[in-house]
Formats: structure tokens, sequence, C-alpha cells
């Protein structure tokens, strides 16, 4: 098993903590479309994989629900805490 580590952008709120890798993440949008409260959202400050934005989340309205996490194809979410 490979020890590389990815890059890995965070953001906080309330004891929630959402990470993205931006490495992993193939813009493919899968996430924004199926996040229930609609706070995820393409990050083009972030192309670091194949010059496609990454996402960012609007952290303050997340309800840590884990479904961004579970649609990834890629693993480049992880959503910690709860609400
Ligand atoms: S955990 Fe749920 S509410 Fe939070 S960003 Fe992911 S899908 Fe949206
Ligand atoms: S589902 Fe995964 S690969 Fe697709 S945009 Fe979201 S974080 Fe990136």
């Amino acid at each position: 098993m490979s020890d590389r580590k990815f890059k890995k952008l965070e953001y906080k709120h309330k004891g929630i903590t959402w990470t993205t890798y931006p490495e992993v993440c193939k813009s493919c949008g899968l996430c924004i479309e199926k996040c229930p409260v609609k706070c995820l959202s393409f990050d083009d400050a972030n192309t670091e994989y194949l010059e496609l934005p990454a996402v960012k989340c609007d952290i303050e309205k997340c309800i840590a629900c884990k479904t961004c996490e579970l649609s990834c194809p890629d693993a480049a979410i992880r959503v910690e805490g709860k609400r």
C-alpha cells in the first residue's frame, strides 16, 4: 500500500469537519448534485487534477449526512462529526 499523502482541504464548523482531496477529485459534480442542502459547489481556485475545479463546502449549512462522501466515486471527500 502506498504511503503517499494527498493534499487535503478542510472546512470545520460546530464539530463537523468536511474534507476534500483536490488531487483526487475528477470534477464529476455528483456530490454537488446529491447534497440535500446544496452546500457544495465547484471551487475554481482549486484545479489540481486535469485543470478541473475541485469542490468546496459552505460548511455552516452542512448537516453531516455523508451523502457526498458515499456518492463520490473517487473517495475524494470525508465527513466527520454530526449535527
Ligand atoms: S455531508 Fe451532507 S450536507 Fe454535508 S456537504 Fe455532504 S451531502 Fe451536503
Ligand atoms: S463526487 Fe467526488 S470526484 Fe465528483 S466532483 Fe464530487 S468530490 Fe469530485
